[in-house]
């Protein structure tokens, strides 16, 4: 299973490499165990894989829906290479070792185990590693536009690195883009033109007081609204034309983004209509819902007890769960590695966190399937 996470790591799978070379290892690996796999491509580099253990067919399956990006290597250096996948002092370093492709190497070989102990199964398990949940989600949609040839499973596991604590909910993301637009002029005469940034002024103001209308979740909180980028602005010496924010909502479970778009396109109008010669366009930049599955349902039920976990709890990033609710499983996000290796400089997990997140999913295989 190290191997595997070692061969994954070197199979760099950034958004300007795409996830063929991660699938290719992913299927090689389970075509070892005679399990069968195939690889779904597209736009030459990028790749879903999906493999599939059939069963006597008696009880729902499980579903492992895990994602074969990661984010790159960043700017700062790395202490060890970034896509070598070196083993230091029971360590793996390298880009994705817990997010999340040490969790994706424990379920498989949790998955292998099983495979190769002859256990009967009772239910399928079906394992899909898809492309682009750290951009676009390219890849998850294309497997979910799909899910009607999938039986509804018994539930849905999402590997990402929890640090093997069960999560049953997060927020979700909504992020908008606002430009104003003004009229260049040289700023010897400032009063000729209109200047965008004083405009953009008005709208943080505005946002700043904004609140969203929608009651706080117990564990996620409160939605909230962080302005996060700005630009505008040419020369020292010209009017600005056009300034732009980046609007980073977080969302709650059963909140609906209409109602946030249509409130920040009439704080808008109000803006247009108020201040003379003022002008803004909203446009959605990017929208991924929030999730959450009861806790008390008998999947995580049974699953907190395989795992031998009390509690379920709540994450504060968003993964690509929501693109599968139309399947109506119970979804949980579960895996081992520290979430706070994620995204960062000599991310690394621990062997032995690897192979106890192992020996948790098969416990979850052989609770549910045999
Ligand atoms: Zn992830």
């Amino acid at each position: 299973m190290k191997d595997l996470l070692q061969q994954l790591i070197r199979a760099r799978s950034t958004l300007d490499t795409g996830e063929q070379a991660a699938a290719e290892v992913i299927a090689t690996h389970f075509q070892r165990y005679g399990v069968d796999c195939r690889i779904d491509s597209w736009d030459r580099n990028r790749a879903n894989v999906i493999a599939r253990v059939p069963s006597a067919g008696k009880r729902p399956g499980l579903l492992f829906v895990c994602h074969l990006d990661v984010v790159g290597p960043g700017e700062d250096p790395w202490t060890y290479p970034a896509f070598e996948g070196r083993e230091v002092n029971g360590k793996v370093y390298g880009r994705g070792a817990v997010d999340m492709k040490g969790p994706i190497a424990a379920a498989i070989g949790a998955i292998c185990e099983v495979v190769a102990s002859g256990a009967e199964l009772q239910g399928d398990i079906v394992f899909a590693a898809t492309a682009g949940e750290e951009t676009d989600s390219a890849g998850v949609q294309r497997f979910a536009a799909d899910l009607s040839r999938l039986t509804k499973p018994a539930g849905v596991i999402i590997p990402e690195p929890t640090d093997l604590a069960v999560i049953t909910a997060h927020r979700g993301l909504f992020w908008l883009e606002i430009t104003t637009r003004g009229r260049a002029v040289h700023s010897s005469m400032p009063q000729r033109g209109v200047n965008a940034i004083v405009s953009m002024r008005r709208v943080i103001e505005e946002l700043e007081r904004y609140e969203v209308d929608f009651p706080p979740h117990p564990e996620l909180g409160k939605c909230s609204v962080s302005i996060n980028t700005i630009r505008g602005g040419e020369a020292m010496n010209i009017v600005p034309d056009r300034c732009s924010i980046g609007v980073d909502v977080r969302t709650l479970p059963g909140q609906n983004t209409d109602a946030i778009r249509y409130d920040v396109e009439r704080m808008l109008a109000r803006l247009t209509a108020e201040v003379p010669r003022f002008e803004a366009t909203l446009s959605v930049v990017r929208c991924a819902g929030a999730m959450e599955t009861d806790p008390d349902c008998e999947f995580v039920q049974g699953f907190c007890s395989a795992v031998d976990v009390d509690l379920t709890n709540a994450i504060g990033f968003t993964t690509d769960a929501p693109h599968l609710a139309p399947l109506g499983a119970p979804i949980v996000i579960y895996g081992p590695g520290k979430p706070n290796q994620c995204h960062q400089v000599d991310e690394h997990i621990a062997v032995a966190d690897l192979e106890a997140g192992q020996a948790c999913f098969k416990e979850v295989l052989l609770r549910f399937l045999t």
